[in-house]
């Protein structure tokens, strides 16, 4: 019994959509913390992350997931479709993330699959803030209806946070009577490594742009304290040694700008003074894989 008399509610909230929509942000908005990094490419996302969300009567566990993928050629989008795929199956509520501005045929795509799976789905149209004159987004919600038996349609904006709270109360209303099933402490259930090598591949994603070579990857080798620092060792994976040119940059600057900027990001996330390390390889073809996929530390289903 909470507080106030009802039962705890508990389940997962998987938040699905195309690439792209805001998934990452929205989750970061509902946590109030840089849970999943958020990157104006598409692709940043590789990996299932639970966000947890605790109050005293509910229990919110978000599943973000790596965008569906039209394209399933590559060991690496089909294993992205596999962990987004796994995300619809265990979910209680589906979060059907898109954005309140468009419909692309891979919109209607992720749709198709949320139609297929058994949990009830909310539309989250987002990116509000693009919509011009307000007016016209009521029209837009109507065609969203059209589409799909939602339970529920609610139109945000993500980066501006605005009717985030009015998706939020509606949530605990779709997850089953429970107990919580982690503690309320927790936030995500990824480690420390993983969240710095993610903060590194976000500064590569800003920074490299266009330039972000496709099978690039980011793995933190050591982590360690000493005195009042935490020392940190990663090594950024590219795929030929072009790549490693290009992430290097002249002599050196490239890496040396995305060094600092994950740096003070690092430092900031865990509170800390950080030194940190990084080393350019190149590993064959790796994202062709599904082995080397593994070695790296990806999720397999
Ligand atoms: P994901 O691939 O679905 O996880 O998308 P991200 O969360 O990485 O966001 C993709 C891009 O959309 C980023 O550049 C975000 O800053 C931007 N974005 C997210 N939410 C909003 C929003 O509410 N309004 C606007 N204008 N942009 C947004
Ligand atoms: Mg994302």
């Amino acid at each position: 019994m909470t507080q106030n008399g009802e039962h705890y509610r508990c389940g997962f909230v998987a938040v699905v959509g195309r690439p792209n929509v805001g998934k990452s942000t929205l989750i970061n908005a509902v946590l109030g913390s840089k849970i999943s990094i958020v990157s104006p490419k598409p692709q940043t996302t590789r990996h299932r992350i639970l966000a947890v969300q605790s109050t005293d009567a509910y229990q919110l566990v978000f599943i973000d997931t790596p965008g569906l993928h039209r394209k399933a050629d590559r060991a690496m989008n089909r294993m992205m479709n596999r962990t987004a795929a796994a995300a619809l199956a265990d979910a209680d509520v589906i979060l059907f993330v898109c954005e309140a501005d468009r419909w692309k045929p891979e919109d209607q795509d992720v749709l198709e699959r949320i139609k297929a799976a058994r949990a009830p789905a909310i539309a989250v149209m987002n990116k509000v803030d693009r919509v011009h004159p307000k007016s016209a987004l009521l029209e837009k919600i109507a065609a969203m209806s059209t589409r799909h038996d939602f339970a529920e349609i609610v139109p945000i904006s993500a980066r501006r946070k605005d009717n985030v709270d009015r998706l939020l109360a509606v949530l605990p209303d779709y997850v089953p009577e429970s107990p919580p099933l982690y503690p309320d402490d927790i936030v995500t259930d990824r480690g420390e490594w993983f969240r710095v090598a993610e903060l590194i591949r976000e500064k590569l994603t800003l920074l490299l742009r266009d330039e972000l070579p496709y099978g690039l990857t980011v793995q933190v080798e050591r982590l360690d304290r000493k005195d009042d620092r935490v020392l940190i060792h990663a090594v950024i994976w590219v795929e030929r040694d072009s790549q490693k040119r290009i992430v290097i940059g002249k002599g050196g600057s490239m890496l040396k700008e995305v060094g600092s900027a994950a740096r003070v990001d690092i430092a900031r996330q865990l509170g800390e003074r950080v030194h940190l390390e990084l080393w350019v390889k190149v590993k064959d073809n790796w994202a062709d894989s599904d082995r080397d996929l593994k070695s790296l530390g990806f999720d397999t289903f």
